[in-house]
């Protein structure tokens, strides 16, 4: 008997590797990994995946973090551009569904949970990004009872794919707004997305704001100086950028298993790669259910030295074969590169730097 879902059956929540494998099988097949996922995201919704992430009093799941992370690493293993979209998404709906604007929480929430409303992140300039300018990269002025924001938000992942946007602007005073946009509002652009040396699909790029009017209504919270610390979640290198790093490396270490079940010579290798991948994914999940000591942030440096390592490990397995275009080593090894630039605390980069530059 097929066991096969057909394309129409809705994926029942608890089939986590059934909706990985139709993931993995998608993304496999299409065209070079450069065009927007919509058929993997499309399954993602079909599966109830969004409300894992919302409060069950606002009507969602509530998965525990550890289950989240152990999810994330599955789905990122079986498809890194279409995981990546979701932790953007999930970014956008943890600070509507933490917002004290009730009337504007409810009404997005509703619109999420019933698939017609999706929203993603666009908020790294107030953190990581263009830190350095000394002037904001999208500015704020109070005028006829509203904000006008004008300036970009440099990194926004698969604005065009979503109703809404999670936005951060720079009052002059230094206080800063957090504010929910439909995308399509009068002085918005969203021009097409970079092209990058992996994760291009994922539609990432600036969004362009022109003499935007928001309405106080908007806001997701009033303007403080460090807005995105007002509610208390983290805003760069959590456990699920870990966890996405983590399940990238497993795709790395599975097929260097699978390799050397044939060839002896890597089987030391392979056997001290899956060690070490137990070793960070049980840490992983204590980590995330807040029962063992230690930060995100050496999570974090762990897990970025390990997948670029275990990808490498797979192009040196892999041989000329796995540096011809289309083998996935060479994928691996360039997504890897993502973790050393994306969501990354300064930390993280100086530790990663220490390690590449052979400093203790
Ligand atoms: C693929 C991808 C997807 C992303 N998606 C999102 C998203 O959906 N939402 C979101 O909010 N963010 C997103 N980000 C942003 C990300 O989290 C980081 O904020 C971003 O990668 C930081 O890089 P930057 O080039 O903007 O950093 P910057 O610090 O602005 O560095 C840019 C350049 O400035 C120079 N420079 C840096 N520091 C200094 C200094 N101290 N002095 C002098 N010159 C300096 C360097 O030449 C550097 O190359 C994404 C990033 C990537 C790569």
């Amino acid at each position: 008997m097929n066991s096969e879902p057909s394309d129409h059956e809705p994926i029942n929540n608890g089939n986590l590797s059934q909706l990985c494998e139709r993931l993995a099988t998608l993304s496999a097949s299409s065209v070079n990994g450069q065009s927007w996922p919509g058929e993997q995201l499309e399954l993602l919704e079909q599966a109830d995946v969004y409300r894992w992430f919302v409060p069950q009093h606002l009507g969602g799941l509530e998965w525990g973090a550890a289950q989240i992370a152990a999810a994330y690493v599955e789905l990122a293993s079986a498809c890194l551009t279409t995981t990546f979209i979701l932790t953007q998404r999930v970014a956008a709906i943890r600070r509507i569904y933490t917002s004290d604007n009730i009337p504007l929480r409810d009404r997005l929430l509703a619109g999420i949970l019933a698939g017609n409303t999706q929203a993603t992140v666009g908020i790294s300039h107030l953190t990581t990004s263009r830190q350095h300018l000394g002037k904001p990269a999208c500015r704020a002025i109070e005028k006829d009872g509203g904000y006008f924001v004008t300036g970009q938000s440099p990194w926004v992942t698969g604005a065009c794919g979503t109703t809404h946007l999670v936005v951060g602007a720079e009052l002059p005073d230094g206080r800063q707004i957090l504010f929910a946009i439909a995308s399509d509002t009068a002085g918005i652009t969203i021009p097409k997305g970079f092209n990058l040396v992996a994760l291009t699909a994922s539609q990432t790029g600036p969004v362009k704001f022109e003499n935007v009017f928001v309405h106080p209504s908007s806001l997701l919270t009033e303007p403080a100086e460090q807005v995105l610390t007002v509610s208390g979640l983290t805003s760069t290198g959590s456990t699920q950028t870990s966890a996405l790093a983590l399940g990238l490396a497993t795709s790395a270490v599975k097929f260097i298993e699978r390799e050397s079940l044939h060839r002896p010579d890597l089987l030391a290798s392979a056997e001290a790669l899956k060690e070490q991948q137990l070793v960070l994914r049980d840490r992983l999940l204590k980590i995330a259910s807040g029962i063992a000591a230690g930060t995100n942030e050496a999570l974090r440096t762990d897990m970025n030295s390990f997948a670029l390592r275990t990808t490498q490990a797979s192009m040196a397995a892999a041989k000329g074969a796995g540096f011809v275009e289309g083998h996935p080593a060479g994928r691996w090894c360039c997504e890897a590169l993502f973790f050393l630039v994306w969501s990354c605390p300064q930390a993280v980069i100086q530790a990663n730097l220490c390690e590449l530059a052979g400093i203790e």
